[in-house]
């Protein structure tokens, strides 16, 4: 739940100048089973080479909160870290990300649902976050505020002390090429995008930014975000793979 979110007094951020946008048609066909047995649900392949876990193989029952808007353009991809345990089974992911939906719905953050649209976990398996990601584009939320024009992938994992495993890696870089295809972001970061801060702590509301395709958390916000061990592979490594990827799918 990315180190920063350890600061205090974070706000609730607020949507300025978002396109207010229901998700009806998605939210009714992800309504879980009324079933107490728990419920096996399948990857849904996306693309070749890549498959996603949609929301409900975490969430069973829990919904968000309250209803969410459409991010109404997507510039850039942003990469976070949970900050969290990275030592889990595979049986374990599920638990890992509703323990983050809970502390993100909880009163501290207050959000309407997990903030992030993609999880990926130490095993390379993407995992939906924010209810309707998969079909897309949803707003998202940070700490620290949000700056907008982003859809949110998070690391599961503390990459301040740990190094993420190769696995982890492609499947990040796979989940870029796909979100790159989807939403049409060239993948080269020496072509910076450009707009204009919807408001965070790093750049106030009206701000002009500047950012590269695939940016980490701490490039918008004052905070270490997505750690020292994973920030520096978005220079290069983590792009090139994705570039690839997204040219072999598109
Ligand atoms: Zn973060």
């Amino acid at each position: 739940m990315c180190e920063c979110e350890l600061q205090r007094g974070a706000s609730r951020r607020t949507f300025l100048g978002a396109v207010a946008l229901s998700l009806p048609a998605l939210l009714v066909a992800r309504r879980p089973t009324k079933t107490s047995a728990p419920q096996v649900v399948e990857p849904v392949e996306v693309s070749p080479g890549l498959t996603i876990y949609p929301r409900e193989a975490w969430a069973g029952k829990l919904r968000a909160r309250r209803p969410l808007q459409a991010e109404p353009d997507v510039k850039f991809l942003l990469v976070h870290h949970s900050a969290g345990t990275t030592m889990y089974s595979r049986a374990q992911v599920p638990s890992v990300i509703r323990n983050i939906f809970l502390f993100h719905t909880g009163t501290r953050k207050a959000w309407p649902d997990t903030c992030y649209n993609f999880f990926v976990d130490r095993y390379g398996q993407a995992w939906e976050g924010r209810t309707g990601s998969l079909a897309g584009p949803v707003m998202a939320d940070a700490t620290g505020g949000s700056q907008g024009f982003a859809q949110l992938i998070c690391l599961l994992g503390d990459f301040d002390k740990t190094e993420p495993t190769p696995e982890m890696i492609e499947g990040l870089a796979r989940l870029l090429g796909w979100l790159g295809v989807k939403y049409n972001i060239e993948l080269d970061q020496k072509k910076a995008v450009t707009f204009v801060s919807r408001g965070s702590n790093k750049w106030k509301k009206g701000a002009r930014v500047k950012a590269r395709p695939i940016s980490g958390h701490r490039d918008m916000s004052q905070t270490a975000c997505p750690g020292k061990n994973v920030y520096p592979l978005l220079a290069r490594t983590v792009p090139k793979k994705a570039a690839d990827f997204k040219n072999l799918i598109a």
